[in-house]
């Protein structure tokens, strides 16, 4: 007997007949061999993240289906659906006819040349996470074992961040510095100056968070540097926030540290201790997301950082996870580093960006 597997693809398209193209996408992909009990999302429209300008809105969707398939056989079903419905290769994120991505294949987690599951970045997606929520809620990510639901809410429980970890030091502090002055995006390079930040509107509820960002740096960071900034800047981005941004004031000024980082998404070269976050007693166990609800100063995501070399190709399997936190990650690849600075920026607005129902149910394509 073959063991089945539940699958989850994404559908993008934002060129040419969108809606006439993803619903022949999904007719192709209902009647193969090996997708057995497909079920579909609504469609939803997300504006253009991240490509080149002057792109039009997507069309975004997900199918969860069973299959025999490994994920190599499901990838190249896919991609030869895209060829038949005209896709061309130009640069990256660039308008597409149609976008066929795998995000899970049960279990696996790895790939190996051209092909990475879980896809290493929908954990930052509003517009796969909203769609996948209709039909696969219950799905999970079996690097950190949350569910597609939990996932999203603990994603729209408070404002964007990232905390990276991988490459080295003075990478993560570079990404963090460009960020702040190409995007205007709140970062953090220093535990000490996130806590001074932070603390500096006494509110209740926030020494937890010192003890987890005291012990952040003695696992983390074991000699953090005491001369660095926090770069504050007002949000140039183009990202978008439920409630209206309180100004941020240029000069980095102190005074609404708890405000700020309550409204404005933001980056850290390092990674708070976030297992410790979850309170005294339960320490060891898997972290929940419903004990960081709302809690803006838990990153949302660990970005973590890999840097290719021809010797050391991305993702080396023996590299994924070394860390063993049960926390979502985004996986970043750095051959050049302004591009990742601008994807880095790109997933922050991804986690935010709007994402519209167009549909009242998934039979888009039937
Ligand atoms: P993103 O991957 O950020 O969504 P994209 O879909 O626009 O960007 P493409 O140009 O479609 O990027 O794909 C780039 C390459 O990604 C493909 O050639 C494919 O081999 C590879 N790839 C790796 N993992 C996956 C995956 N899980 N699903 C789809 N493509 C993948
Ligand atoms: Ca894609
Ligand atoms: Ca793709």
């Amino acid at each position: 007997m073959t063991l089945k597997s539940q699958c989850l693809i994404s559908f993008g398209s934002n060129l040419g007949s969108r809606d006439c193209l993803i619903a022949e996408a999904a007719r192709i992909i209902s009647k193969i061999d090996l997708v057995e009990s497909m079920e579909t999302s609504r469609l939803f429209e997300t504006p253009p993240i991240g490509g080149p300008s002057g792109q039009e809105p997507f069309l975004n969707a997900v199918a969860a289906f069973e299959t025999t398939g490994t994920a190599r056989e499901i990838l190249e079903m896919l991609q030869e659906v895209e060829q038949r419905l005209g896709r061309e290769r130009k640069r990256r994120w660039d308008a597409r006819s149609i976008d066929l991505d795998v995000v899970l294949h049960g279990e696996l987690v790895g790939g190996g040349t051209g092909l990475i599951v879980p896809h290493p970045r929908y954990t930052a997606r509003q517009f796969v996470l909203r769609p996948a929520c209709d039909v696969a809620s219950h799905y999970r990510d079996p690097r950190f074992g949350w569910t597609i639901a939990e996932l999203t809410a603990h994603l729209n429980s408070a404002p964007p961040s990232i905390a990276l970890t991988g490459g080295n030091e003075a990478l993560r502090e570079e990404m963090c510095q460009k960020l702040n002055q190409q995007h205007g995006i709140v970062t953090f390079t220093s535990t000490e100056e996130f806590e001074a930040f932070s603390s500096n509107e006494s509110s209740p509820g926030l020494s937890e968070e010192k003890e987890v960002l005291a012990d952040a740096q003695k696992l983390n960071e074991p000699t953090p540097a005491t001369n660095r900034h926090t770069s504050v800047s007002s949000p140039q981005s183009g990202i978008s926030t439920d409630n209206h941004q309180d100004p941020i004031n240029p000069q980095g000024s102190r005074q609404s540290g708890r405000k700020l980082l309550g409204d404005a998404p933001w980056v850290s070269s390092f990674v708070p201790n976030i297992q410790h976050a979850q309170g005294k007693g339960s320490r060891t166990s898997n972290l929940s997301p419903t004990r960081t609800e709302s809690n803006p100063l838990i990153p949302r995501l660990i970005g973590r950082i890999q840097v290719s070399t021809t010797d050391s190709p991305w993702p080396a399997p023996h590299q994924m996870w070394p860390s063993g936190w049960n926390w979502p990650e985004y996986r970043l690849e750095i051959n050049d580093r302004n591009w990742a600075v601008s994807e880095l920026f790109s997933a922050l607005d991804s986690m935010r960006c709007p994402v519209r129902p167009i549909t009242e149910d998934g039979n888009w394509w039937t």
